[in-house]
């Protein structure tokens, strides 16, 4: 059975006092009244503030990106084992910033998704679409090779263990959501993409989170669709009133 799982990606936003203010603003106002997974993700320095902060809560922790290295001299980076250590359940891998920003292949990501699983983690393995893409129909194409290369040499059980979240490029941070008509072509796209790597039933199982401009007034009809499971919400998670609102969608 599919888990509907949203998470918050606060990127490079809130320094230590903003994010106790809004974890204690969500944690305080959180009633969970759809039975779903939420997951906060913190910059890497709040994370082991925000993980004692959560004790005792249902909202779960998550880190923005990992290095795939079990430990060593990678001054700046942080492993699998070390997010773990400080409560973290999730890691985002190959969100569009990291991709674009810090050239972040899809064997380099492949590598993350294999660490961040050997050592206990659920990644949320983001893959879309840039604006030129769509506009020359290559959409698909893209996506197609996000999900080979990156989810190559997996297991169907460990499939099972991965969430994808489909973020068109052209829809982060732009104010511009993919309609939910659009948004569930591509998710039953993935779905069966993820079908063709494992099986249909492994496919059906998976998570797929739609991420672009997800808002409290969006967010119904988003999720209405059959093969959205969830969000990966970014600016309207840092504001607890609507991340609590998405949750409560
Ligand atoms: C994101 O950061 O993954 C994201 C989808 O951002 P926004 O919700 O602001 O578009």
């Amino acid at each position: 059975m599919r888990k509907t799982i949203v998470a918050g990606n606060w990127k490079m936003f809130t320094d230590l006092a903003e994010a106790n203010e809004l974890i204690t603003g969500l944690k305080n106002n959180f009633q969970n009244k759809n039975q779903i997974e939420v997951v906060v993700c913190p910059p890497f320095t709040h994370l082991s503030a925000v993980s004692l902060s959560l004790q005792g809560s249902s909202i779960q922790l998550g880190a923005q990106n990992v290095y795939p290295e079990e430990k060593g001299a990678y001054t700046g980076e942080i492993s699998p084992a070390m997010l773990k250590s400080v409560g973290c359940q999730y890691v985002i891998v190959g969100h569009s910033e990291r991709r674009e920003y810090f050239h972040e292949s899809n064997a380099f990501l492949n590598k993350k998704l294999q660490f961040a699983l050997q050592n206990g983690l659920t990644p949320i393995y983001c893959v879309g679409e840039k604006l030129e893409e769509r506009e020359s129909d290559q959409t698909f194409k893209v996506i197609e090779a996000q999900l080979k290369e990156g989810l190559s040499g997996f297991s169907a059980a460990q499939l099972k263990n991965i969430v994808i979240a489909y973020e068109p490029v052209w829809a982060i941070g732009t104010g511009k959501t993919a309609s939910p008509e659009q948004a569930q072509e591509v998710h039953a796209f993935i779905r069966q993409e993820l079908a063709k790597l494992s099986d249909a039933a492994t496919a059906d199982a998976i998570t797929i989170q739609y991420g672009g401009s997800v808002k409290p007034d969006n967010v119904t009809e988003l999720m209405g669709k059959p093969d959205i499971d969830g969000a990966l919400v970014g600016g309207a998670s840092l504001k607890a009133d609507s991340f609590l609102a998405i949750v409560n969608y």
